[in-house]
């Protein structure tokens, strides 16, 4: 069972970024407004994420280390329309079996956290406020084999950043920080106001005023789809070519559909006279795709690719084409 879960992490975590990546999910699960991530050498030596979600019950924290313990759905027809992050109930197991994990919470309800030490299974009351904190230690300690193929802690510490960085342009409501060896190296705050402002706030903080002020916005309807975002206009000189950045439903995916449709809108309206860039955030009926394609959750899969693609096609060309203010 030990060697099943290892194999099983395998899939699910490849490095300390895949590990705030699922543990961010969880807080936004959770109902988070501020989520704290301190990591000491890259994320190798500690990930720690704190939130002030609705905590875990004490009687259900040994559960939520088991494969397959998951409280966000109950049944396969629920599947169909997940609206969490998580659901596949695998990502502490699998964290746990790679690390030394710890996970201490608190509801509401309770007048006490308690700490669960997940390789003891010791389970003990302890102080804190409502929320969870999960800290993983020493990832890959006992597989040298995956050790070995980390990169270096600046190299992981950028791939934690840009994990966070994923969460934070889509959930401008949550204020995030990041912490690296006790230093404060990224804080993007709670945005209040309306949605479309609070995302161009968020933006704004994240990628730059730069990337702001040089790109339109995307907005665009047809039946249930929606698509919204802002797209780099051609004087986005200091935008990093890197940045195609789109989520479906709130989670970031790399699809390549969407990425299809947007470099055919900027073939189109610019005539290659840049390399794309955009944030686009795409709402689709969650009955009308698949997001249990891949243990990781970064594909979903689309019941309708072509009705996606011609939406953020026409959004993209939309934008580019219309006289800027
Ligand atoms: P999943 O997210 O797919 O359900 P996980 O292994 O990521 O599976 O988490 C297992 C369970 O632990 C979750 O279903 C949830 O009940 C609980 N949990 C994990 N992290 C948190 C958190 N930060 N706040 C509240 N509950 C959490
Ligand atoms: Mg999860």
């Amino acid at each position: 069972d030990e060697l099943i879960s290892q194999i099983a992490a395998g899939e699910v975590v490849e490095r300390p970024a895949s590990v705030v990546r699922e543990l961010v999910d969880n807080a936004l699960d959770a109902g988070a407004a501020q989520i704290t991530v301190r990591l000491l050498a890259g994320g190798v030596r500690l990930i720690a994420v704190e939130d002030d979600g609705s905590g875990i019950p004490e009687p259900e924290l040994a559960t939520a280390l088991k494969r397959h313990a998951t409280s966000k759905i109950a049944s396969l027809a629920d599947l169909e329309s997940v609206g969490t992050m998580g659901f596949r109930g695998e990502a502490l197991a699998a964290i746990s079996s790679v690390s030394e994990l710890s996970l201490l919470s608190r509801t509401a309800a309770q007048p006490n956290a308690f700490l669960l030490d997940g390789r003891s299974g010791e389970l003990r009351p302890a102080a804190r406020g409502v929320g969870t904190s999960v800290e993983v230690r020493e990832l890959f300690f006992a597989t040298p084999a995956r050790r070995k193929f980390l990169k270096t802690d600046a190299t992981e510490l950028a791939h934690c950043i840009e994990a966070v960085r994923r969460h934070a342009l889509a959930r401008p409501d949550v204020g995030f920080a990041i912490w690296h060896e006790g230093k404060l190296v990224e804080q993007w705050r709670r945005c209040e106001g309306s949605s479309a402002q609070a995302h161009d706030r968020r933006l704004a903080d994240v990628l730059g005023e730069d990337f702001l002020e040089r790109s339109v916005l995307v907005e665009h309807r047809s039946g249930n789809l929606t698509v919204r975002g802002r797209a780099g206009v051609p004087d986005a000189a200091r935008s990093r070519s890197d940045w195609q950045y789109c989520w479906v439903n709130g989670r970031y995916v790399r699809d390549k559909v969407i990425g299809h449709a947007a470099r055919s809108a900027y073939e189109d309206v610019l005539h290659g006279q840049r390399q794309p860039v955009y944030a686009l955030h795409v709402a689709v009926d969650p009955a009308r795709i698949d997001v249990n394609v891949h243990p990781t959750k970064i594909e979903v899969r689309f019941r309708d690719s072509r009705e996606v693609h011609q939406a953020v096609r026409h959004a993209v060309e939309n934008a580019l084409a219309a006289p800027r203010a």
